[in-house]
């Protein structure tokens, strides 16, 4: 069966180095919560879907505050909006709260603070890590990808039907740890793609 991740894998087969990414190749084998883009397995990167962190979300909904000092308030739209904890389009009328949020663990020129949706009533989180959500797949995306320090390195403008193409363009470059994907008319952000490594200090200390 043949899915928007294989055909993606077909896209990006012209383009990648011959023999692959050393780091990727290494991660190819391995069994993680991520998901792989690649072309067999001598090529692939393993990546992360990130949506709003579960109890982030249940903290703005039990005190309708921000981490900005905003006081919230239950909207009711009458167009669909993405939630950020469940990566799902709200139906017209569900209730939803929009309040400020900071993406970043970094403080920095880059750490934007912008307005995002999520649904009022609790929601269940994203968890298939290793699948592009599928109401964002078929949507016009900004894509950029920033280093282990928060700096930016790179950005798209992802049309619908190719992010994962465009994903693995952005993390061809090794510096990109991760990937913020946004609304490109409104800015708003969405949710994180990471970059799943090999071997990184937090990952070791939990393996151990
Ligand atoms: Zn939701």
């Amino acid at each position: 069966m043949r899915n928007a991740l294989s055909t993606a894998i077909t896209s990006i087969a012209s383009w990648l180095p011959a023999g692959g990414f050393d780091g990727a190749k290494r991660s190819a084998a391995r069994d993680c919560d991520c998901y792989h883009l690649g072309m067999d397995t001598t090529v692939a990167l393993d990546l992360r879907i990130v949506p709003l962190s579960a109890e982030l979300a249940q903290r703005i909904r039990r005190t309708l505050t921000d981490d900005f000092g905003n006081r919230l308030a239950v909207w009711h739209c009458d167009s669909p909006a993405p939630c950020r904890s469940c990566l799902r389009l709200s139906q017209v009328g569900e209730p939803l709260i929009v309040f400020a949020h900071r993406p970043f663990d970094f403080d920095g020129p880059y750490a934007e603070v912008g307005p995002i949706f999520i649904h009022a009533d609790r929601c269940e989180p994203y968890a298939d890590a290793r699948r592009f959500p599928p109401d964002f797949a078929t949507r016009c995306l900004t894509m950029r990808g920033y280093n282990d320090r928060g700096t930016i390195q790179t950005a798209e403008l992802s049309q619908p039907g190719e992010p994962e193409a465009t994903l693995a363009r952005l993390f061809a470059d090794e510096r990109v740890r991760f990937v913020h994907v946004r609304n490109p008319a409104w800015g708003c952000y969405d949710f994180a793609v990471e970059r799943v490594a090999e071997r990184t200090p937090r990952s070791a200390a939990t393996s151990v």
